[in-house]
């Protein structure tokens, strides 16, 4: 069987000095059948392209904030780290992997840089800037593999198939979350609060954000996640 090639889009530390990636990431993604490999953040964007033809699919992962500058905003003082580095290549990988129509699942950070790089908006800090309802805690103690919040799945999504439920009980590490949905995109699950959990893009093969850790969780939803991402990416290159 042909082990697809996923690439994944990793932190880059704040001196600049280390690329890396949770093991978790790469771990889910060859138990369901991918060869992960890690992409370099220095790439022109001719390289990203050619990474869009050759590989099966974009992963890209959890990380520290999105700069709001990219969304034409003033930092607010709750702003985290950002990284000029992450956010250049990762705003080159989205497009390129989009216009060569491949799957890409984005987690956690992930959904706010897709959301970003289609025109949409984030909170920059949910807890000072969320006032649409009561906000659940979206920033949980270890162990992260356990749910800590529930989400409602928008039924006749693609995602509501991969889930097979109207809830699913996540984990949640953030502080930022999608604000303006972009162009292109469907909400396809919240919390109980109203914060946008996940979004996919429909008529494409496969591309959908979580705004939880699905590779930190063993629930039969999380798993499903990840071997449908690896299965299209599997049938795109068949
Ligand atoms: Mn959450």
């Amino acid at each position: 069987m042909y082990h697809p090639l996923i690439g994944i889009s990793g932190s880059v530390d704040k001196e600049e000095t280390q690329s890396f990636i949770m093991r978790s990431y790469f771990k889910r993604l060859t138990d369901s059948g991918a060869i992960p490999l890690l992409l370099s953040p220095d790439m022109t964007p001719e390289q990203v392209d050619q990474c869009a033809q050759q590989l099966d699919g974009l992963l890209l992962a959890g990380g520290n904030d999105v700069d709001p500058a990219l969304f034409h905003e003033e930092p607010i003082p709750q702003l985290g780290e950002v990284n000029p580095i992450r956010d250049r290549i990762e705003l080159l990988l989205v497009p390129a992997f989009l216009r060569a129509e491949k799957p890409i699942l984005c987690i956690c950070r992930g959904i706010q840089t897709l959301n970003v790089a289609l025109g949409g908006t984030l909170y920059q800090d949910l807890p000072s800037q969320y006032t649409a309802g009561a906000l659940e805690n979206h920033s949980q103690e270890p162990p992260y593999s356990t749910p800590t919040h529930s989400v409602k799945v928008a039924p006749g999504t693609a995602f509501a198939l991969i889930a097979q439920a109207d809830m699913l009980q996540v984990n949640s590490m953030h502080h930022q979350a999608v604000k303006d949905v972009g162009p292109g995109l469907t909400v396809c699950a919240r919390s109980e609060s109203g914060v946008i959990e996940a979004v996919e893009m429909p008529g494409k093969p496969f591309v959908i954000g979580v705004q939880w850790h699905p590779e930190r969780l063993t629930d039969p939803a999380s798993l499903r996640l990840f071997d449908r991402f690896v299965s299209v990416a599997r049938e795109n290159r068949c």
